[in-house]
C-alpha cells in the first residue's frame, strides 16, 4: 500500500504519444479479465479488488483524458458513453442493492494510472465518507 501511495504522490503523467498500463491492456499485451468491450470502451476486473465486485472502465483511446479534471467539450460523447456503460455493467453484475462509481483525480485522490478510468465498486455495503 505504501509503495502505491508513494507512486501516487509522484504521478507519471504520460505525454500524448506515451502508453500507460491501460493502453497495454487495450492492446491485450497485458492479460485482463474483461467483462465488457466495444469499439470505444473496455471494462475489466481490478487486479486488487476493494470489494466483491470491482471493475475498471476506461475509454480505449485516452485522447488527452488523463482524468476527469482534463475533460473538455470534445470529450462529451465518450464521457456519456462511459456512464451509460457503467450503468449497464452494474446491472449485469447484479449490483442492484447499490454500488459506487469512483474516479480518482490526481495526487490527493491517490490516482495511480493517468488514463481516465471509472471504478465500478459494489457487492458489499460501502461506507461514507470514503477514505
Ligand atoms: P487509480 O488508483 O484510481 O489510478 O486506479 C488504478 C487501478 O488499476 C487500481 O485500482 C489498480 O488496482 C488497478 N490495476 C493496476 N494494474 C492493473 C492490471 O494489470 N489489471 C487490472 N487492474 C489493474
Amino acid at each position: 500500500l505504501f509503495s502505491e501511495q508513494k507512486k501516487a504522490l509522484n504521478p507519471i503523467i504520460p505525454k500524448d504519444h506515451e502508453d500507460t498500463l491501460f493502453d497495454k491492456i487495450v492492446r491485450k499485451q497485458i492479460p485482463a479479465n474483461i467483462v465488457y468491450e466495444d469499439d470505444l470502451v473496455l471494462a475489466f476486473r481490478d487486479i486488487s479488488p476493494q470489494a466483491p465486485t470491482h471493475i475498471v472502465l476506461i475509454p480505449k483511446i485516452r485522447n488527452g483524458l488523463i482524468n476527469i479534471s482534463a475533460a473538455e467539450e470534445r470529450h462529451k460523447e465518450i464521457l456519456g458513453h462511459l456512464l451509460i456503460k457503467a450503468a449497464e455493467i452494474a446491472k449485469k453484475e447484479k449490483l442492484d442493492d447499490g454500488w459506487r462509481l469512483v474516479a480518482n483525480n490526481g495526487v490527493n485522490a491517490c490516482q495511480s494510472v493517468y488514463h481516465l478510468h471509472f471504478h465500478i465498486i459494489g457487492g458489499r455495503p460501502l461506507g461514507w465518507p470514503p477514505g
